[in-house]
Formats: structure tokens, sequence, C-alpha cells
């Protein structure tokens, strides 16, 4: 695993759960408004944390953390992470996994030996606009398959979307809802314009809170739970 930082807690990155947070290198997406630049581009990649030291440190907080979010960058580009998240099952922690499913693939591997509890994936655009939006060689036909895992997974999920008003309009997101129709949840998440990989985005058109309302109004017939944060 390509580790490029360690959060040894956080209230907010597992639903209901104490959580520490693993961050990993590398993203095969360049959406404009990543918050996370650092572990996207190699040349930002910092000395990464051996994976050893964060299992040291998970050791001594048995009865105080419940569960580590693994999130990135990617993290379903790191060749050994379905055998990092038998080691978190076997050390007896609740795993979170966050991905831009783009590796289907590996999805099913994590989903098919029970090494993840929770899963939450970006659904970044409709999927015509998935070349356009990730500003990448995003493979829609794969997006789909993992929507469909995951909303058949058997485990806890959440899709959700960065909403940039001048990136996405109202038909764009009843298009994505129309992806996941009858999912669990879904969270439209307000995009925040600081530290991003393109500074373009900084002067992007952004969704007032009452417009993101109104959205969720407009989305609430298509899943079960819709949320904004
Ligand atoms: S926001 Fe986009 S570029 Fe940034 S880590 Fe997620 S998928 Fe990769």
């Amino acid at each position: 695993m390509l580790i490029g930082g360690f959060q040894r807690f956080s209230l907010i990155d597992y639903p209901c759960k104490i959580c520490a947070i693993v961050f990993t290198q590398g993203c095969n997406f360049r959406c404009p408004y990543c918050h996370n630049p650092e572990l996207v581009y190699p040349k930002l990649f910092s000395h990464p944390i051996p994976a050893e030291d964060i299992f040291a440190f998970l050791e001594t907080r048995h009865g105080k953390l419940e569960a580590v979010v693994i999130t990135g960058g990617e993290p379903t580009l790191q060749p050994d992470l379905v055998e990092f998240t038998k080691r978190l099952k076997a050390a007896e922690y609740l795993v979170k996994l966050d991905t831009n499913g783009s590796n289907p693939r590996i999805l099913s591997e994590l989903i098919e030996q029970k090494t993840v509890d929770y899963l939450a994936m970006d659904v970044k655009a409709p999927l015509a606009r998935y070349p356009e939006i990730t500003n990448s060689n995003a493979d829609p036909v794969k997006i789909k398959q993992s929507i469909e895992l995951i909303k058949h997974s058997g485990l806890d999920y959440e899709f959700r979307t960065t909403v940039v008003k001048s990136q996405l309009g109202k038909n764009d997101i009843l298009a994505i809802c129309k992806q996941i129709r009858g999912s669990k949840r879904y969270v439209l998440q307000k995009f925040v314009p600081v530290n991003v990989l393109d500074t373009n985005v900084l002067n992007a058109v952004i969704y007032a809170d009452a417009d993101l309302e109104c959205l969720r109004d407009a989305v609430k017939s298509y899943v079960a739970e819709c949320v904004v944060r």
C-alpha cells in the first residue's frame, strides 16, 4: 500500500463510528474540484507511511477506535488492498472504503471476501459525461458495474456526488439518480472552493444551500434517503 496520510481519529467519516483514516496515493481520475492534489499528482507524493506503523497504532486502540476508513486518491489502485483489508478485519476493525468506482473487479473481490463493511462511491456524473467531468479516460461501463455491485452487495453503502453548478445542472443530477435508482442513500456534497486540483474551478458557480435543498427534494423519489452535506 502506498499510504500518503493517516488520521488517527475522526467522528464524521464512518457513520456513527469512531474511526481512523488511511489515505492512499495515486488516482486514475483528475476531477478539477479534487481536494487532495497531494494524493493524486505523483510529483506531490510524500514519503509513504509504512503499513506496519498503522497496524502497530491500531493494536493500541482497541476499545477506543471502532473502524478504519480507506480513502485516497483511489484505494482500488493499490495491488495489496484486499490483503490490507483482510488484516484490518483480522484486527477486528470495521472497514469503510471510499472509491471512484473505476475498478469493479476489486470491489467484487472485497465484497466476496467480506473484508469491507461500508462502501462509499462517488458518482461523478451521468455515465456519458464521465470522461469530461473526471478529466480522464474513465470507462462508464465499469462505473455502471460498480453501482450495481454496490447496490446488491448486502453491505451498508452510499453514493455521493460533489455538485459544482457550472459542471452539473439539475438534469445531470436527475440522470445520476436514475443510474442509482432504488439505492439506500445518496449524498449531495457541496463544493468548497479551497485546495483544488485545477485552480480554474475556484471561479466555478456553486450551488447555494437553498438550491441544494431543492435538488434534494427533486431526487427524493429515486432513493430511500438523500442528504446534503
Ligand atoms: S476527487 Fe477525483 S481526482 Fe480526487 S481522489 Fe477522488 S476520484 Fe481522484
